[in-house]
Order: structure tokens, then C-alpha cells, then sequence
């Protein structure tokens, strides 16, 4: 029951935020974009829908592995004995190095990509691209958490607390908001900001190549992956050959993986 609740109040935190950075984006666009907001967002706000879907028919199998971890002492947080302060801040970092890891991968395997294009396929990056993304690679992304719930030990309550930062991160680095470049160079010190995550849907490969970091900006200085600052001026969303309407619909969407499309 506990877990039902924790979803659902997840849900309703990300469903706030979306409508305040929606307004927002009426207010300080970063960039002015012609098109009906609405329509854009209608196949995006449908891929978010399967998401949710996905992801809530699947929290039963980290409930059940976090509490398989703790009772046979599986892990390695439970074999060090780490108090619940340490739990909760190396439990989100080890979440996030995992994601890391499983968007590079999304990157630069073949099948991953086929998946994964349809994330960078945007042309107009905004709120709700944030989770514009296939149930394939929703599954892919899961199984990549439970390994570290197994792994590291993590209990439940540090996941659920790490799905809630991802998530609000996540729309908070799509929102097509302008941000105080003094702000944002001191914010991705520690986080992945929204000038830091628009690089990563540039057109140009060599910059969406960089900046796979989830919450914390660390893991693409580390990894050499990060690019830092960039001229709004030249960015350019998308992926070659993917703009025309015919690739944007829903049903395209979920088809993507499957078509042989080349990858200009
Ligand atoms: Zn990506
Ligand atoms: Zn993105």
C-alpha cells in the first residue's frame, strides 16, 4: 500500500512541476518555436502515458529485489553495515552511475540506438520530451536499476527517493526555459542543468556524443564525456532525416526501432 501511495504522490510531484515549467516556457523561452504546443506535445505526452504504465507494472520487481537484498544480506551496502545517511547518498550515486551507464550503452550499441532515437528524434525539446522515450527503453533503463539494487544493496525507500530526483531533473532539463548562464555553470558543479542536457540533443554528433550524466554532472567529467558551455545561437535539436511528419506520429514512434532507417 505504502508503495501505491509513494507512486502516486511521484506522480502528482511530476505532474506539477511539467505544468509550472509549461508555463514557464510561455514566459522565458529559451527558444521561440513555431508550433502549436499542443499537437507537439500530444505523442510525447502518449509515449509518457506508456511510461508511467511501464514503470508501474514493474515496481513491484525492484520492491521485491530491495527487500530480497536486505533479508539475505545481498549487497554490498548491507555487507559494509553503511548507516541510513551513507544508504541514501552512495544508494542515489551508485542509481545514477547506473544510468550512466545505460545511456552510453544506448549510445554506442547498435540495438540500443535503433531504441533510443526516438528520445533524439526531437526536433523541439521542451517539458515534455522529458520523457518522450520507448517502453523498450524503459525496460532497458529498469534492468539497469535492479542490478544495482542487487548489487549495492539499496533499499527501497533510497530508489523511490532517486525516481523522484531523476524525474523532476528530467523535465527540469528538457523545460525550453533560459536559464542565468552564471546559474547554470554553478549549478552543474554538481547537477546535470538544462544548458547541460540541450547539448546532448544537438544535431551535431560529436555533442550528442557528451553530457550523458542523469542527476549529477560528475560521472561525464569523469568518464571524459563533458561538454561544457555552448552557443544557443547554433544548436540545433534532432536527428537528420527524422523531421518530417511522418516519422514524428505516434505510430512511427513505437515502429522506430524496428525500421531500418539510416543513421545520417
Ligand atoms: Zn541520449
Ligand atoms: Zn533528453
Amino acid at each position: 500500500m505504502q508503495v501505491v501511495l509513494t507512486d502516486q504522490g511521484r506522480l502528482l510531484m511530476l505532474i506539477v512541476l511539467c505544468g509550472l515549467l509549461w508555463a514557464l516556457e510561455s514566459i522565458i523561452p529559451l527558444y521561440r518555436f513555431r508550433y502549436s504546443r499542443v499537437r507537439h506535445a500530444m505523442p510525447n505526452i502518449a509515449l509518457t502515458l506508456m511510461l508511467v504504465i511501464t514503470n508501474l507494472s514493474l515496481s513491484f520487481s525492484s520492491a521485491y529485489l530491495a527487500g530480497f537484498s536486505v533479508t539475505n544480506g545481498i549487497g554490498l551496502f548491507i555487507f559494509l553495515g553503511l548507516p541510513s545517511g551513507a544508504q541514501i547518498v552512495f544508494g542515489v550515486l551508485a542509481l545514477d552511475l547506473f544510468a550512466y551507464f545505460a545511456h552510453v550503452l544506448l549510445h554506442k550499441s547498435w540495438l540500443g540506438w535503433q531504441f533510443h532515437r526516438v528520445h533524439h528524434s526531437e526536433n523541439a525539446v521542451d517539458v515534455t520530451t522529458a520523457f518522450r522515450q520507448h517502453p523498450g527503453e524503459t525496460i532497458w533503463r529498469i534492468l539497469w536499476q535492479l542490478t544495482a539494487i542487487v548489487m549495492f544493496g539499496i533499499p527501497l525507500w533510497v530508489v523511490v527517493v532517486y525516481l523522484i530526483l531523476s524525474g523532476l531533473n528530467a523535465e527540469l532539463e528538457h523545460a525550453n526555459i533560459r536559464l542565468n548562464s552564471r546559474v547554470d555553470r554553478l549549478l552543474r558543479l554538481l547537477l546535470v542543468t538544462p544548458n547541460m542536457h540541450k547539448v546532448h540533443h544537438s544535431r551535431d554528433q560529436r555533442e550528442t556524443d557528451s553530457n550523458y550524466s542523469n542527476i549529477f554532472s560528475l560521472w561525464d567529467r569523469l568518464f571524459g564525456t563533458y561538454t561544457g558551455a555552448m552557443d544557443f545561437r547554433r544548436l540545433n535539436y534532432g536527428l537528420d532525416g527524422f523531421d518530417v511528419k511522418e516519422r514524428q506520429t505516434l505510430g512511427a514512434l513505437l515502429k522506430m526501432p524496428f525500421v531500418n532507417y539510416k543513421r545520417v
